[in-house]
Order: C-alpha cells, then sequence, then structure tokens
C-alpha cells in the first residue's frame, strides 16, 4: 500500500514541476502585438543568423516544438511561429523575445531588452498596423 501512495505523491510531484516550469498556455494576439510593440520601441533589433539558428536548435529539439518541416514549426506554449530563416512570423528573429518557460531555455539577446516596458495603445496601433502592412506587402516575384 504504502508503494502505490509513494508512486502517486512521486506522479503529483513531477505534475506539479511541469505545470510551474510553463508560463500560461493561450497565444493571443494581444500577447503578439505587445511583443511586437517592445521590439518596435527598442528600434526592431534582429538576431543574427547564427544566433537564429542556435536558438532554432533549442527549440528543434524541445518537446513543445511542434515541427512543420526541418526548417519551421511552433512553440506548443505560446503559440509563435519559430523559423530557422527569416523575419516574418518569426519570434526567434527579434531580439527582444525570450523563450516563454518559467526557466527560459533562451532569453532575450540584451540585458535592456529584459525590462518591462510599458506599451501605450497607439503603440499598440502602430504594431497592428505595421504587422498588416508585412503581411499583405508584395512578395518578391523571380520571375524575370
Ligand atoms: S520557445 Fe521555449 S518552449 Fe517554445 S519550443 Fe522554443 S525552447 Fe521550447
Amino acid at each position: 500500500m504504502w508503494v502505490w501512495k509513494l508512486i502517486k505523491l512521486i506522479i503529483n510531484l513531477f505534475k506539479k514541476t511541469k505545470i510551474e516550469e510553463d508560463a500560461p498556455a493561450e497565444f493571443s494576439i494581444n500577447q503578439y502585438l505587445n511583443e511586437r510593440a517592445k521590439w518596435i520601441k527598442f528600434g526592431k533589433p534582429l538576431r543574427r543568423e547564427e544566433e537564429r539558428h542556435r536558438i532554432f536548435d533549442i527549440c528543434f529539439s524541445c518537446d513543445r516544438f511542434i515541427k512543420e518541416s526541418e526548417a519551421e514549426g511552433n512553440c506548443s506554449i505560446c503559440g509563435c511561429g519559430i523559423k530557422k530563416d527569416g523575419n516574418l512570423f518569426n519570434k526567434i528573429a527579434w531580439s527582444t523575445t525570450k523563450c516563454p518557460l518559467r526557466k527560459p531555455k533562451w532569453i532575450e539577446e540584451k540585458e535592456e531588452y529584459q525590462s518591462i516596458v510599458k506599451i501605450s495603445m497607439e503603440e499598440l496601433e502602430n504594431a497592428e498596423k505595421e504587422h498588416f502592412e508585412e503581411v499583405n506587402a508584395p512578395k518578391p516575384c523571380n520571375c524575370h
């Protein structure tokens, strides 16, 4: 009987640890726009290619990564797109972002980006506007 109790105790401890490691799981457009507004506020810094690849490898081997191909996928915790290359819908391209786990596997590129910044409604609206401009921008054509 005590063996069963011990097993249950270990299982519960394991579950508790897992929950504590995770950040709130829901991805929302507000969360995305807040991230984007913060990135704009710091002057849109982008990670260098080697750094982006280093982080991509961390995500790729993470059990929270939902793989779409060898070069892209999504984080199941924050819902963000994670790509080896490119800046569009790619969380790891922006230097101001970090892994959403409570014990993050990778963090913002500079210490100053770790500070909590106040985002105004105007900055959110600007972030939203920029996002749609980026999404609707004509794609480069190699047909000539
Ligand atoms: S952002 Fe963090 S939790 Fe999400 S896939 Fe990457 S390493 Fe894992």
